[in-house]
């Protein structure tokens, strides 16, 4: 439990109530979606920047470090606060600010939720692009800090193409504005820093970001196929053919009959895998480009293609991708997300291998992912009570990683690295890159007290000295 001194400092800034250490209570928060747990000393929930930057200064007077956290749903251990400290809760930081549509920005706290952001843009006829399947229970502050993607960014880039400023608390309690509401800001580019750096720099209290317009139309097909590799082939041709559908998402059997045992969104059971679509745009030129990409499909072997006839089937397809990860839970009590990326010509021979992966250790590996991307999600299915199935999951994954690289890609798509993927950053850093890495974060934070032990392997000269 965190010192009695620091408590009720925390209490005078934030108020009784807003303070939580006793141990079930703490226990809440010993972990997010990922499969590491570490209890926090102290729980935080902050309203202002003026709170988190008083929050963030008695962490510095204790010496005691702090981990930010929004919806708790990312998957590589971003909010476990891995060498114990403050957990400061942004949820309750959750109001929309600002909606300039002449301007096409919004200014939001971190706490609000995306979809919460896109409820209410969308009467006023307007949207923010990125979209994580998360986006019910992922907060803007949490996309901000990895950098999230979704369903729509084949298309429009990932958040940081869509973010324009920040409001920061660094991590020795200052505050800083990096960027704005006007494009191209003099001097470095730090609101791009700071976007992905999973709270290893400091705070966000407020977001400035990007806004479009609704599209005028959109259509969504289903591309139906007897085999993954049918699947995968098209991708590539659409790509190939110029053409920029808005979403490009594959879904194999697997994850089709879960989706279907819990949603029944009436997705095939036979298939071996499907291509969810959707073309955005001019509403004239909605037909052509949805007939160009289902003959595309038909050629490289999709069984049948289906379009959503109205908003009701369109809205019942997106909640079977939307769902997939929660429906994926009746298969199996645990599973771990893997977050690689790889060249989308190679989508094919990749997921042959990571079947060949599942065989090898003797577990299920169902895939759901941003084909478009090539953001390949292998689903890790386990069980979390057997030591043994926890340990071949863990090998089975940074097979895969090692996999992704092996083929011209990466080792994270969207989902940061957190703990899960500090040692997978080898696979594609030199000890070089590292360590300029790591410079830039003492730079920020030079006491190691933000989000300690995330993202970077233990450097190789401690290792040795160990
Ligand atoms: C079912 C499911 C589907 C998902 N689908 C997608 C997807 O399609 N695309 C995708 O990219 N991700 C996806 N994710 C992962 C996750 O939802 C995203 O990473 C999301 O952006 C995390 O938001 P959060 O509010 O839950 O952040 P948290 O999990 O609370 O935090 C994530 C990281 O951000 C830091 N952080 C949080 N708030 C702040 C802040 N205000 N300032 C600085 N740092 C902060 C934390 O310290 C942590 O390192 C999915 C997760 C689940 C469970």
């Amino acid at each position: 439990m965190a010192n009695k001194a620091l408590v009720l400092e925390l209490r005078q800034i934030v108020g009784r109530a807003n303070v939580l250490d006793n141990m079930v209570n703490l226990q809440l928060y010993q972990y997010d979606a990922y499969l590491e747990e570490h209890r926090p000393d102290a729980v935080v929930f902050v309203h202002s920047t003026e709170e988190v930057a008083q929050v963030v200064q008695a962490c510095n007077r204790h010496g005691l470090p702090f981990v930010p956290r929004g919806g708790g749903t990312n998957l590589s251990g971003g909010t476990i606060p891995f060498e114990g400290g403050v957990v400061i809760e942004m949820i309750h930081m959750n109001q929309l600010l600002e909606v300039d549509c002449s301007n096409l920005r919004a200014r939001v706290q971190p706490g609000l939720f995306n979809l919460e952001l896109g409820n209410a843009l969308a009467p006023l006829g307007y949207q923010f692009l990125p979209d994580p399947a998360s986006q019910k229970a992922a907060t803007l502050g949490g996309n901000v800090a990895e950098n999230s993607g979704g369903p729509h960014c084949f298309k429009y880039g990932v958040t940081t193409n869509h973010v324009l400023g920040l409001t920061v608390v660094l991590p020795d309690g200052q505050v800083v504005k990096l960027g704005g509401k006007a494009a191209d800001p003099p001097g470095y580019d730090l609101t791009g820093l700071f976007v992905g750096s999973e709270g290893t720099f400091g705070i966000c209290t407020e977001v400035v970001v990007k806004i479009v317009r609704l599209a005028e139309g959109v259509k969504t097909l289903l591309a139906i196929y007897d085999s993954i590799e049918a699947g995968s082939e098209s991708v590539s041709a659409i790509v190939a053919a110029g053409m920029v559908p808005a979403t490009l998402e594959m879904m194999d059997q697997l994850v089709i009959q879960a989706v279907e045992a819990s949603l029944h969104c009436g997705l095939p059971l036979d298939c071996a895998t499907v291509l969810l679509i959707e073309v955005d745009g001019l509403k004239d030129d909605l037909e052509l480009q949805a007939k160009a990409i289902e003959d595309l499909c038909m050629a490289h072997g999709a069984r049948e293609v289906r379009v959503a006839k109205d908003d009701a089937e369109r809205a019942l397809l997106w909640a079977g991708r939307r769902g997939a990860f929660g429906a994926v839970a009746r298969l199996a009590p645990s599973f771990l997300v893997c977050d690689g990326t790889v060249p989308r010509t190679t989508l094919p021979q990749v997921l042959r291998k990571v079947a060949e992966v599942g065989r090898k250790y003797d577990l299920r590996i169902p895939n759901v992912f941003h084909a478009g991307d090539g953001n390949l999600h292998p689903l890790i299915l386990f069980d979390w009570r057997d030591a043994d199935q926890k340990a071949r999951v863990l090998k089975a994954g940074m097979e895969i990683l090692e996999l992704c690289v092996a083929v011209g890609g990466t080792i994270s798509g969207e989902h940061g690295v957190g703990l899960e993927k500090m040692e997978a950053m080898r696979l594609v850093l030199s000890e070089a890159d590292l360590r300029s890495q790591r410079r830039v974060k003492q730079v920020f934070d030079p006491r190691n007290l933000a989000n300690p032990g995330k993202i970077f392997p233990v450097p190789e000269e401690v290792l040795c000295a160990r």
